[in-house]
């Protein structure tokens, strides 16, 4: 971990699947591939006055858990008519203001190549990215100006290479989480991905998990993009005595669907542009949820890993919850996207949150509709209370929570948030 370039107009740190040289079903592992790049543009002044920042993911596996659709640049895995395993090329996606999902530019690069066609992307877009207005700075609206072709053909022209079309796409695109015990594609080895709801965990527990990874697995901790975190390389006849440890009591490897969904930023605790509090607050209402609902929220079918009942990525809520609107918690992926807002309530300004609905990554990847406007934060836990007994009751068999928000019009999903009710789904086929 380096604080170098944490921030500034330059490359930041470099995503890569956390579980990469070790998942079952990875087509390659692509960690030395990030840590090259990782290594190329750290320091290097050449690129560290950027029109802003530039995001970069990277992995070899198929389920994109590094969130290639959501970087400025994103390599993920495919083949090549020949038979060579490289990556695709998306570039241009991002979130906060203007969110876009990445376009694939139709460019295969071999893992060799990669950090040049990092460097020549981050050359195209130091030459010809927006220095004048800082709101529009992002490489998203350069992709978004310039088009995939437009930009591709500029890639070309800087490129130390040709650059071949796209292979054979090997991604399923973004699953989800990594919580639970899985099957390591080393025979006899697990790993165990505990949930950290929200990111936050005691120093004593983070030296805890240090110690239990020293004792039962590789002597590593891997951290995810949702803020969890994975020991890896523990052998088949210690993993119960691994699942055993107190410290798994407080980060589950199987917890509440609301409480392995829940993500939340830095809040007004650390962030100067926050707005509202976010992590107390965000582990209070999964929680909540958790109770009301008693650990599942549709089926409770399909566990993401081999720990007791388990809820899969299919069958958990994701509330992501900003401070404001700049997107850290990725509010627009989520089934229920929060930002921060204020409202006046009995005559006094109070932390509010917009509420926005239906979004995923994946196959079916879109973002939020923002359905409700500052709701007073002392409301939000009976509004999504009745959100998801709404979704209980009129979900079809299978029906994910975005799916069902994207199929119920907001008027009606505003009216189950406001209180007001709108028609149940028998009076609506009516
Ligand atoms: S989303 Fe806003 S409040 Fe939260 S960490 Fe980012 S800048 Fe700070």
């Amino acid at each position: 971990m380096t604080t170098v370039q944490a921030c500034g107009d330059s490359a930041r740190n470099v995503l890569c699947c956390p579980v990469a040289g070790i998942d079952a079903e990875e087509v390659f592992d692509a960690y030395p591939v990030a840590e090259a790049i990782s290594a190329f543009f750290t320091g290097n002044r050449e690129y560290s006055n950027l029109p802003r920042k530039f995001k970069i993911s990277v992995t070899g596996c198929r389920d994109d858990c590094a969130q290639a659709e959501l970087n400025d640049v994103g390599l993920w895995p495919a083949r090549h008519p020949d038979g060579a395993l490289g990556f695709n090329l998306l570039v241009g996606g991002g979130l906060s203001d203007g969110a876009r999902l990445a376009s694939d530019i139709d460019v295969f690069v071999t893992p060799d190549r990669a950090v040049e066609v990092a460097r020549a992307i981050a050359q195209l877009f130091g030459e010809l990215g927006n220095r004048e207005n800082r709101g529009q700075s992002r490489m998203r609206y350069l992709v978004q100006e310039m088009g995939p072709e437009g930009f591709r053909d500029e890639l070309a022209a800087r490129a130390a290479f040709a650059l071949p079309p796209a292979g054979e796409s090997l991604t399923r695109r973004y699953r989800g989480d990594h919580v639970g015990v899985h099957r390591q594609r080393q025979a006899g080895l697990s790993y165990v991905g505990l949930n950290v709801t929200v990111g936050r965990i005691a120093g004593t527990d983070l030296e805890q998990a240090g110690s239990l990874a020293d004792a039962y697995g590789d002597g590593r901790v891997r951290l995810a993009t949702d803020q969890n975190l994975i020991i890896s390389g523990v052998p088949d006849d210690r993993l119960d005595e691994l699942l055993a440890e107190p410290l798994l009591d407080v980060h589950s490897p199987n917890p509440g669907p609301f409480q392995r969904g829940a993500v939340a930023c830095t809040g007004t605790e650390f962030c100067r542009f926050a707005i509202v509090e976010t992590k107390v607050r965000m582990v209070e209402w999964a929680r909540h949820l958790d109770r009301v609902f008693d650990g599942t929220v549709g089926s409770g079918a399909t566990p993401g890993g081999t720990v007791g009942p388990g809820h899969s990525g299919d069958d958990i809520v994701r509330i992501h919850l900003s401070g404001c609107s700049a997107s850290c918690a990725q509010p627009q992926i989520a089934d229920i996207g929060l930002r921060g807002e204020t409202a006046k309530k009995e005559g006094r300004m109070v932390e509010a949150v917009d509420i926005g609905l239906g979004g995923s990554l994946g196959t079916d990847a879109a973002f939020i509709d923002w359905v409700d406007g500052a709701k007073p934060a002392d409301e939000v836990p009976d509004a999504l209370v009745g959100l998801v007994r709404r979704y209980r009751e009129e979900r079809h068999p299978d029906e994910r929570f975005h799916e069902w928000a994207r199929r119920v019009p907001n008027p009606e999903l505003r009216g189950v948030l406001t209180g007001s009710g709108g028609p149940a789904a028998a009076e609506r086929s009516e």
